[in-house]
């Protein structure tokens, strides 16, 4: 059977996915395979786009969909979420099964880990089993070649009688075969896909119901992997069939028949829904088993004595923690050294940049409050985000993807599980946790990797307990101004980066505190098992993760500082030009505000730019300073060492720097997250929880720092 792209209507939209062709003559090719064997970066090889790729299994949360266009064809590529098998005992295999069956693909390429293919296959046979437009991507060739696992694609293509193709994912090139087979199947290339035999009993009985079957839905189901299903039948299943094919096909009295005399004559040879399960999965993987035989030659046992070295020393109980905290802090330190230089660069050419833009509005003979409101409110703003914050992103960010990518996230995820676990939650939470670091909001959809609701529930509320990168930088800034000073010095930037380990280890301990408190609360429940899987260690790619996150980061960020930091730049140059009574707007909000944020060591100005810092936590800090700016003498804002003397100008010690690093720790996520969180909890009862709990966490913390520094000194 060759490729003919077949019409996309709206069962595509029943498995929660449009597909969006570009043309009528599209193909849509669907991508699957297990967790964590390159699916992510094939797609975005093919399709130029940016998944999200690292190294643990099941961070593909949701179908995806690309464009991939060849010299004789184009397709819509769908990533569907890794899973490894369609027998749909989980939702991610339900929604791969689903779209598999009735998403409209017209071809799947199934992507395997050559160093593990025997496991793969599994999935390869099932899928084999619902189409015959299938090709098999063996990804990882150059792992499989480090580990002396020697695959004959040939022999591999001959057994499963369908196209293999050996790739290299990260290498772009190696790609270029399997969409060559691509356009050879939309050209009307036939396969043979080879059927798994079942034993027996179980071949008599589809014997008897497939041409009934067949009867009922024609070539628009496959009928063989239909009727297996019907001898013990899944209702979810049947009714995606039902609501795909328009009618109810399984009430047909004939069908009805056969099926309940196959079920009976089954029972009687002692085979009951369990055992037929059994049968089915030990068919398969017998059938996976002989494939690898014929194909597959290993020199040297997969799992590398290396690789379990590493795993005792980074997760026993020993060395795995100060392992963890180490790594944490050396990064941290890193990250401050490495962004001194680079800030202070950026900022005095930001800052002539300033200069000029002022020269050029007095030329031009601008009005003082149009380059008042432009250029010391708006561009100050960008200026500031800019210089300060994008650099220790810049540096975090990377090295951080570069665990990731290296495999060692979950072995973190593996060390938290028992205190989680102790927590009544799951250790798949820290994993999320991680995710919180780079964005609140991704880590809010990341915790669709829980399958538990109760424990997802748990992790989403306390997600933004980790500082995302609008919040860290803030910490980075308020750190080394006022608890080492400015000044810089190896002692003093190892001893900031202790700190800030001190402050991220505060807000891991309070999630481990509310989720404890929530658990034993309002979320009770016992605490779900789950096999967390420790994949193997993988080189990172260096250069592209650098390239990669250094790139979509800054870009994120200086969109996002324009889209917010900007307008608000403007609105509270406004609110401080403005004057109602005496004063201007500004000051009657922070003076209305001050005297509360006095009992949490804060000023009202600080309070009042957390509120307005509600769009985006990047913009905190700039609105401090512009508020300052407004009242007060004006500043060129050239270094930290500068802005200590504003906040110092304006009555900031050590303490009010403490609270409003706590503050920043603990208060409600940003617009972005909460938005987030009513979308993926389905709730705004937990959106307000999710927004209450840090508030007044921050709030009681504040006060209770301010009052015992108050007492101590
Ligand atoms: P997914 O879970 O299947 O989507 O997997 P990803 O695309 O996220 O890849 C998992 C990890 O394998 C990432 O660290 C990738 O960089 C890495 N990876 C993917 N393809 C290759 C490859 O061909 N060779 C090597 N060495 N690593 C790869």
């Amino acid at each position: 059977m060759g490729l003919t792209n077949r019409s996309v209507g709206a069962h595509a939209v029943d498995t929660g996915l449009v597909i969006e062709k570009q043309t009528r003559e599209d193909r849509v090719i669907a991508l699957a395979g297990n967790p964590n064997v390159g699916k992510s970066t094939v797609f975005n090889a093919l399709t130029g786009m940016n998944q999200h790729t690292g190294n643990w299994p099941g961070k593909t949360v949701s179908n995806a969909q690309g464009y991939c266009r060849t010299k004789r064809h184009s397709y819509v590529m769908v990533d569907i979420p890794g899973t490894y098998s369609l027998m749909a005992h989980s939702a991610e295999e339900e929604v791969a099964r689903n779209f598999l069956c009735f998403g409209g693909a017209d071809a799947v390429v199934v992507v395997c880990d050559a160093t593990c293919l025997e496991r793969n296959l599994n999935l390869v046979l099932q899928t084999l089993e619902i189409t015959p437009n299938v090709v098999v991507c063996v990804n990882l060739m150059d792992e499989a070649r480090r580990k002396r696992i020697r695959i004959d694609l040939g022999a591999l293509s001959r057994r499963l009688g369908v196209p293999v193709i050996g790739v290299i994912a990260r290498k772009k090139k190696s790609l270029s075969a399997l969409t060559e087979t691509l356009d050879r199947l939309s050209d009307g290339a036939q396969t043979r896909p080879a059927a798994v035999r079942y034993p027996e009993p179980v071949e008599q009985a589809i014997a008897t119901v497939e041409p009934l079957v067949r009867a009922r839905v024609g070539e628009r189901l496959p009928s063989r992997w239909l009727s297996l299903q019907l001898l013990d039948p899944d209702e979810t299943l049947l009714s995606e069939a039902d609501r795909f094919l328009g009618c109810a096909f399984s009430e047909d009295a004939a069908l009805e028949h056969a099926l309940a005399s196959v079920r009976e004559s089954l029972l009687r040879q002692g085979i009951d829904s369990e055992r037929l399960k059994d049968m089915i999965v030990s068919a398969l993987v017998g059938e996976a088993e002989s494939v690898c035989t014929a194909a597959v030659r290993r020199e040297r046992e997969t799992y590398g004595a290396f690789d379990q070295r590493l795993d005792r020393l980074l997760t026993s109980r020993a060395t795995g923690y100060p392992i963890m905290l180490l790594l944490l802090a050396f990064i941290l330190w890193l990250t401050i050294t490495g962004a001194n230089y680079p800030s202070q660069l950026l900022s005095d050419a930001l800052f002539w940049v300033q200069g000029r833009l002022t020269e050029l509005f007095h030329a031009l003979g601008a009005p003082e409050w149009l380059h008042g409101a432009l250029v010391l409110g708006v561009y100050r703003v960008l200026a500031w985000v800019v210089s300060v914050m994008l650099p220790p992103m810049a540096i975090f960010f990377p090295l951080f993807t570069l665990l990731e990518d290296a495999g060692y996230l979950p072995r973190v995820a593996y060390n938290l599980d028992k205190p989680f676990q102790r927590c009544c939650a799951c250790g798949k939470q820290a994993l999320t946790m991680c995710m919180g670091f780079g964005c609140n909001a991704a880590g809010v959809v990341g915790c669709r990797i829980i399958d538990s609701e109760r424990e997802r529930l748990l992790a989403i509320l306390t997600n933004c307990f980790v500082p995302c990168n609008g919040r860290f930088p803030t910490l980075i800034a308020l750190l080394t101004m006022f608890f080492v000073g400015a000044a810089g010095g190896a002692a003093a930037s190892l001893w900031s980066a202790l700190l800030l380990t001190g402050v991220i280890l505060l807000g891991v301990l309070v999630t481990f505190g509310v989720t404890r408190l929530l658990s034993k609360t309002v979320l009770k429940g016992v605490p779900s098992s789950f096999t967390l899987e420790l994949p193997p260690y993988r080189r990172p790619q260096v250069g592209s993760v650098i390239v990669r996150s250094i790139l979509d980061r800054t870009l994120f960020v200086l969109g996002r500082a324009a889209a917010v930091a900007a307008p608000a730049g403007l609105i509270i140059w406004l609110l401080a030009n403005v004057t109602a009574g005496e004063a201007n707007l500004l000051d009657h909000c922070a003076a209305f505000l001050d005297p509360f944020a006095r009992l949490m060591g804060l000023d009202g100005v600080i309070l009042l730019a957390f509120i307005l810092g509600f769009p985006a936590n990047e913009i905190v800090i700039p609105l401090i300073i512009m508020t300052y700016l407004s009242q007060g003498s004006l500043l060129e804002l050239g270094s930290l060492a500068e802005l200590r003397a504003l906040f110092v100008e304006h009555g900031w010690t050590w303490v009010t720097a403490g609270s409003a690093m706590l503050f920043t720790l603990l208060h409600w996520p940003c617009s972005t997250t909460v938005l987030t969180i009513r979308k993926e909890t389905g709730s705004w009862k937990w959106t307000a929880l999710a927004v209450a709990i840090p508030t007044v966490l921050g709030v009681c913390a504040c006060m209770l720092f301010n009052a015992a520094a108050h007492l101590l000194t």
